[in-house]
């Protein structure tokens, strides 16, 4: 596969047009792995905003009259280019991210689950009928969309995490705005051009680049009834207060701190292979990545020795390198926190046994590269357990029995993932239970929920009532209106004024 090497200037998506907008702001987008400045990307302004929101408000009553089956054929006909153009798409997040390739095309085939999902969505916009809910009166629910809805997102799933938004929103019937990570925005073209091949009408789909100065002008703009936001917890926090303050629907994902527990009765080798698999994977810049082991009783003394081992001799280079296992993190400013926190273990004393510090990849020298690191004896009061560190860093915490790793899980302060190596039915029924986390993997590592389940975290790791896609992310995006009716012939004489039973 060729590397994405387009150097035009990143803009806009307003009514099936690409624009450079109305500002004159800039910011470079680099290749994470040569360090070099890739394209410019032009950062939008409050009147881009304008510009799309009225652009999607104004096609609002025609695609939201469009009957859900033909709305349907045209996500098929998305779906069919999705799939076409997977490692288009796949070369262009490896470039921006930095991810491996392979990594960067499950990413790709996992957003298109959910185009799939929403495929179907005459049968999910089905509503309920009662016949005869009182003598001659029938009573029945529909769901209805809610008008202009935006969706901003985070670098590190610049294909999946729109694909989580905007496919249930538009096949719901209603318009939409994205607004993308400034790190990565490219991708979101690329979508925005497939999806006018597919059909989709102008204004229906639309993405404005940028800030904080676009995130505000969403937030705050009347004509936008919903945000979907995933991103940190700090920005998801203030997304879902200000927007509920507002009277919108938000549905914000945060951020989060996997814990995988390796139950004594484990098989050691599957949960070596799962934590390395999950914690370096990406270069841990997953909002599923584990990034703290919960080593129970003697587990640690046979599981640390193979972890040092693996994490030393991790495969590290350009994503697009066929045999790479870990590419670069996504700026210079994301390496420098990474590491920030690697000396930060050491001083609150946690045991660093492997330092990824200082890695120089012969080749890309000037690349935002940080080797894979491992901690143990790792404290609950150490901040670099309580802290999301968002890089390849696994922290190591021995506890003495699954109920002291319960404990431990269940006073973190984020709920996102978690995962459960045992062979024991009970333990596994047991932690499936009693964990006060959202996402819950027996013996897999990163329990990512498929299309139709729907994605979110428990505790600080979302701000809102509403998981992502799957139903509850049809009900996150329309209403429900209960109509009641009969006709002249069963209408008794004369006014009643009792409350209205069954008759
Ligand atoms: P981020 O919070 O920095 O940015 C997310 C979005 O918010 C971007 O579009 C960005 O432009 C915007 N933004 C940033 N600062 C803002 C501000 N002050 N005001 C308004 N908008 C602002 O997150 P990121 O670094 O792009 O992504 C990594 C984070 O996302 C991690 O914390 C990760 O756990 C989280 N994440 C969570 C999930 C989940 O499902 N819970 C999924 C993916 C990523």
């Amino acid at each position: 596969m060729q590397a994405y090497n387009d150097s035009a200037d990143v803009g806009h998506f307003i009514h099936g047009e690409r624009v450079a907008g109305t500002g004159s702001r800039t910011q470079p987008v680099f290749n994470p792995a040569t360090g070099a400045r890739a394209r410019k990307l032009l950062l939008g302004e409050a009147a881009d905003v304008e510009a799309a929101v009225a652009s999607a408000r104004a096609a609002f009553p025609k695609w939201s009259d469009t009957p859900p089956i033909r709305r349907a054929r045209v996500m098929l006909r998305f779906l069919e280019l999705m799939n076409q153009h997977r490692d288009e798409l796949a070369a262009i997040i490896t470039a921006e991210h930095g991810k491996v390739f392979s990594d960067a095309q499950g990413e790709v085939s996992r957003g298109i689950d959910v185009i799939e999902f929403a495929c179907g969505i005459p049968q999910l916009l089905k509503g309920d009928y009662t016949e005869q809910v009182s003598t001659g009166i029938d009573n029945w629910t529909v769901r209805q969309p809610l008008g202009v809805v935006a969706g901003i997102t985070p670098f590190n799933f610049p294909c999946m995490v729109p694909c989580w938004m905007f496919p249930v929103a538009i096949a719901s019937g209603n318009t939409f705005v994205l607004k993308p990570s400034e790190r990565d925005p490219s991708a979101s073209l690329f979508m925005a051009g497939l999806l006018k091949e597919a059909g989709l009408p102008d204004g229906v789909f639309n993405v404005v680049q940028g800030d904080k100065v676009v995130v505000d002008a969403l937030l705050t703009h009347r004509d936008v009834k919903a945000v979907s936001f995933v991103g940190s917890t700090p920005i998801a926090s203030y997304i879902y207060e200000t927007g509920a303050r507002l009277g919108k629907r938000v549905q914000a994902l945060g951020g989060a701190k996997n814990h995988l527990v390796v139950m004594p009765d484990a098989d050691i080798d599957q949960a070596v292979d799962a934590l390395i698999g999950a914690a370096y994977g990406s270069a841990g810049e997953r909002c599923m990545a584990i990034s703290v082991a919960v080593l129970v009783g003697d587990v640690a003394d046979k599981i640390v020795p193979a972890l040092a081992e693996r994490a030393r001799t991790l495969r590290i280079g350009n994503g697009m390198e066929a045999d790479a296992e870990m590419g670069p993190v996504v700026t210079r400013e994301a390496l420098q926190r990474i590491e920030g926190y690697i000396g930060l273990g050491v001083e609150e004393g946690a045991k660093l046994v492997v330092d990824g510090r200082g890695l120089k990849v012969p080749g890309h020298e000037d690349g935002f590269f940080t080797g894979g690191t491992l901690f143990d004896h790792v404290t609950p009061q150490m901040r670099i357990y309580k802290e999301e560190i968002f890089g390849p860093v696994l922290a190591c915490v021995r506890v003495k029995d699954f109920g002291e790793a319960v404990d431990l899980i269940n006073a973190h302060e984020f709920g996102n993932g978690v995962a459960c190596f045992t062979r024991d039915g009970n333990v596994a029924r047991e932690f499936g239970r009693r964990i006060e986390v959202g996402m819950v993997g027996i013996n897999v590592p990163i329990p990512v929920p498929m299309a139709w389940h729907g994605f979110g975290g428990w505790k600080r790791s979302l701000f809102g009532d509403m998981h992502a896609y799957g139903e509850e992310g049809v009900r996150f995006y329309t209403k429900q209106k209960s109509i009641m009716q009969r006709w002249p012939e069963s209408i008794a004489k004369g006014a009643e004024f009792a409350m209205p039973t069954a008759k």
